[in-house]
């Protein structure tokens, strides 16, 4: 039986946060305090979540946080999830890969460590990574992270990234007014230089600091406008259940991405849930409950007792979220505690 919400939607990407500490305090995301609130699990525990999530259908698995490249022991946590193979989900048609197959495993990152761990997490069996920087000048890339000198480790992981061919290599970066919105032009020249995708970002009300409103939001139209002022796009057409829209220059070289969930939600497509650090499963970014996978675990509930367990959360899963709605109820958990 494929795992499909009561949407009709199917189930087949999970992400998992290995700790909520992150060493950012970026504006959109962080008051500037030192992070862990709801501390980690080891490793073990995680992987028999992705285990299990695996034979139920999940093809995808992306290592977020917090930052995961503060966990000592990720490049082996990779090496363990690369020993699991795709199952036959019985979602056909779609760009999973096929049963038997290594799954695609991928990791998002500020980067700040990446210099160092991107050859070993490549050897250990990573697929891809994510690199998250909001601004391409050093100055402005403080004033975001409220980190010093930041700017060129990222850069070095990201080029490091490339030499170890964890590709393809894509940037995302959050546009929040007042702070990056000139960064447009300069991630274009960036995304052309670099050789990398650039995904621009709408800025979603899951800050700590609660200082997200309509106006914060950079909009894709918004973007698309002013990068139109520097070269012409073309719009690449792109899978339904892809959360970006692509487009590439009109000379064919660099590559865009703009994932807009305020201006043009993608929840009708969405195929994704999320374990926290701590072990619960959230059915949306803005769910306002968790469901506690790892206390059943502790309970001592067998591999089939997880699965009733989850299928029946997968059944909570929430049409859509009501980002900008007189409705909306924030999320009961921020960013860095849910992982991205
Ligand atoms: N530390 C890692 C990183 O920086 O990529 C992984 C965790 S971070 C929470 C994951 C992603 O969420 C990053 O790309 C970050 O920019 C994005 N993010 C954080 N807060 C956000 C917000 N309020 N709106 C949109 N994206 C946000």
């Amino acid at each position: 039986m494929p795992l499909t919400d009561k949407f009709g939607r199917p189930i087949t990407d999970l992400r998992i946060s290995i700790t909520d500490r992150c060493n950012y305090k970026c504006v959109y995301c962080r008051t500037g305090n030192e992070g862990a609130l709801y501390g980690d699990l080891p490793f073990e525990d995680y992987l028999r979540m992705a285990r299990v999530l695996v034979g139920m259908g999940v093809t995808k698995i992306r290592l977020t946080g917090g930052e995961p490249l503060l966990r000592k022991g990720v490049v082996e946590f990779v090496r363990d999830l690369a020993q699991l193979r795709s199952p036959n989900n019985g979602h056909r048609g779609r760009d999973q890969g096929r049963e038997g197959d290594p799954l695609d495993i991928a990791l998002t990152t500020n980067g700040h460590l990446l210099a160092d761990l991107a050859q070993p997490l490549k050897n250990a069996g990573l697929t891809r990574v994510t690199v998250s920087m909001d601004a391409v000048d050093p100055d402005r890339f403080a004033r975001i992270t409220r980190v010093a000198n930041g700017y060129d480790h990222v850069l070095a992981g990201i080029r490091a990234a490339r030499r170890a061919g964890l590709w393809p290599l894509k940037v995302n970066c959050v546009l929040m007014r007042g702070f990056n919105e000139d960064q447009i032009i300069p991630f274009g020249m960036f995304a052309r230089e670099e050789g990398v995708t650039v995904r621009f970002i709408e800025f979603m009300p899951l800050e700590e600091g609660r200082t997200w409103s309509p106006n914060t939001v950079v909009t894709l139209d918004e973007i698309l406008a002013r990068m139109a002022e520097y070269r012409p796009l073309v719009e690449i057409p792109h899978a339904r259940s892809e959360t970006a829209r692509r487009y590439r220059f009109d000379d064919g070289v660099g590559e865009i991405g703009i994932i807009a969930p305020v201006s043009h939600p993608f929840c009708g497509h969405c195929s994704r849930i999320r374990i926290t650090s701590d072990g619960k499963i959230r059915t949306c970014l803005f769910s306002v409950w968790d469901h506690d996978l790892h206390a059943q675990m502790q309970r001592g509930a067998s591999d089939e007792e997880l699965e009733e367990f989850i299928r029946g959360v997968i059944q909570k899963k929430e049409e859509r979220h009501h980002i900008g709605e007189p409705d909306f109820v924030p999320a009961s958990r921020t960013m860095v505690h849910i992982g991205g």
